[in-house]
């Protein structure tokens, strides 16, 4: 058992708590930093792993998957660490699956086939959610003129209220089961508009079009962007395997205890985990209630990634694109009501290795992660050969990853607020309680949920730091650029 002391102690080595260390670091070099976590390695939602391929094995991610050139912070770290980005393929035929009878439409634009009053709602819907986002404030989202009222109805309850026709209405469905892994009864509108207003509009979540979430994928894959950063900071201040249990603080000092036993002393603790996470832990003296509050009502989604390689590119022979959006079609397994997949997409390598990846999410990865693991492939290659036909059980390698099996992140892509907690949302993420700050994805006010959001959390949350230990290091320029406004041509 050790008792340390240092300047600041970060819990949680993923993109965020990394990125408030690199900065913290490039400001004051001197200041004393370790960083606790609690796995074996760095990158918390992130993961790239080998699988074979026809001529030997290629990297793929099992986590965080795109990046695009609206997320700034992210592109700003990627270029600064050398990790270079590879287009998203999406030239072809796209394939969607809604309604009662399951059937499979192809389209080649950008706007899926549905009738044309279908359409229209979706259009009407799409434009109303963009015009309320615009109108929401990060910094408190129940300000807005009808935030009580907004965070009381559900999605589910507004698109009904607000939707004419079942197809479009599942289409929306579909869309947010994939970006953010819940169901449409599980958040409130007031939520979903604060997703969407830190991502800057509707579109840039849904779509893989230039400038959107969904337009790159990273060279390499993901997991680097933490590993480079670890190599960076110097290997020796990251604790492995060392999970915090407890926090104490008072005026001046924070004690962090590990279950190790080992005690880490220092001036500021930033937490850099999610909120599910930080809820687990021992606070002394308490959080105050908006967060605790908070904690409560933030449980973390439902995510599943499945990656299959192949000899060959074959969709693309016969014009498809490899995308496919999907209410999961009829169950194969008399266990499930609902076939497993949401979104397919085309993740044929930079090195041109061609690869299928697919996402289970909300309820239909609640009934598939209670299948043996044969049943799950089964499963998944079934729905799959829905739209690319018998080759795709000629498969060269098989992964998935279900995010809710890693103990210390308990789910993916994000811990979303359940309907009335909103408005706790800004003071309990981002405000500092004492010596404790707080970064993480969760608590970004520009894209908000993802990687790009983990910087820029982390960022904020070193300057506060800084501002507190070395103000004389911090600009009124670093602060200007922490909220960097949207860089989008296209609209
Ligand atoms: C399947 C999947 C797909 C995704 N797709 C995308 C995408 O396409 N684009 C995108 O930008 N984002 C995507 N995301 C989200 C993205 O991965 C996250 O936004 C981002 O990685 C979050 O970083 P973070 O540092 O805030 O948190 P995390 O990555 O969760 O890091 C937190 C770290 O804290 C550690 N920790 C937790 N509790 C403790 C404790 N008590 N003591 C010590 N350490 C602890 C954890 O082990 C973890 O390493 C996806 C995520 C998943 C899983």
């Amino acid at each position: 058992m050790s008792n340390e002391e240092y300047d600041v102690v970060i819990i949680g080595a993923g993109i965020s708590g990394l990125s408030s260390a690199r900065y913290i670091l490039s400001k004051d070099p001197h200041l004393n930093i370790v960083i606790l976590e609690a796995s074996d390695r760095v990158g918390g939602r992130t993961l790239t792993v080998p699988l074979k391929t026809e001529n030997g094995t290629d990297d793929w991610d099992l986590g965080a998957h795109w990046i695009g050139r609206s997320q700034t912070h992210i592109m700003e770290l990627l270029e600064e660490l050398g990790i270079e980005t590879h287009q998203q393929y999406v030239t072809g035929k796209k394939y969607l699956q809604v309604g009662k009878d399951n059937s499979v439409r192809s389209y080649t634009s950008d706007i899926p086939t549905l009738s044309l009053l279908g359409l229209l709602d979706l259009d009407r819907i799409m434009k109303k959610i963009d015009s309320l986002a615009k109108e929401i404030d990060q910094q408190n989202p129940t300000n807005h003129r009808r935030g009580h009222e907004l965070d009381s109805i559900t999605m589910e309850t507004y698109l009904n209220q607000n939707m004419w026709m079942s197809e479009s209405k599942e289409l929306m469905e579909v869309a947010i089961r994939g970006v953010i892994g819940v169901e449409l009864s599980q958040v409130s509108i007031l939520y979903f508009l604060t997703y969407v207003s830190a991502a800057g509009g509707l579109k840039n979540l849904v779509e893989s079009t230039p400038y959107t979430a969904q337009e790159y994928t990273l060279k390499g894959g993901c997991h680097q962007i933490s590993i480079k950063m670890a190599k960076e900071l110097g290997e020796s201040r990251i604790k492995y395997n060392e999970p915090v249990v407890s926090i104490s603080q008072n005026k001046n000092i924070a004690t962090v205890k590990c279950e190790s036993g080992n005690i880490y002393q220092c001036k500021k603790v930033i937490l850099a985990i999610p909120p599910n996470q930080i809820a687990k832990l021992k606070i002394e003296p308490r959080l105050p209630v908006v967060k605790r509050e908070l904690y409560k009502h933030m449980p973390m989604a439902n995510y599943a990634k499945v990656l299959l390689t192949y000899k060959k590119v074959y969709w693309r022979e016969s014009g498809c694109s490899g995308e496919v959006v999907t209410n999961g079609g009829p169950s194969s397994n008399t266990k499930c009501k609902y076939g497993p997949l949401c979104l397919v997409f085309d993740d044929t390598s930079a090195n041109g290795n061609p690869a299928l990846v697919a996402f289970v999410a909300g309820q239909q990865l609640v009934e598939w992660r209670q299948l043996e693991a044969n049943e799950r492939k089964e499963s998944v290659l079934k729905c799959l050969s829905q739209f690319f036909g018998d080759d795709v059980y000629k498969y060269i390698d098989y992964a998935e990853k279900d995010w809710e099996e890693e103990p210390y992140v308990g789910g993916a892509p994000v811990c979303c607020v359940a309907p009335g907690a909103m408005k706790y949302y800004a003071s309990g993420l981002r405000e500092p309680d004492g010596c404790i700050h707080l970064a993480g994805t969760e608590s970004a006010s520009i894209w908000t949920g993802y990687m790009s959001g983990a910087v820029q959390a982390g960022t904020r949350a070193a300057i506060q730091v800084l501002l507190d230990l070395r103000p004389q290091t911090v600009s009124a320029q670093d602060l200007k650029n922490n909220n960097k406004p949207f860089i989008n041509p296209s609209k």
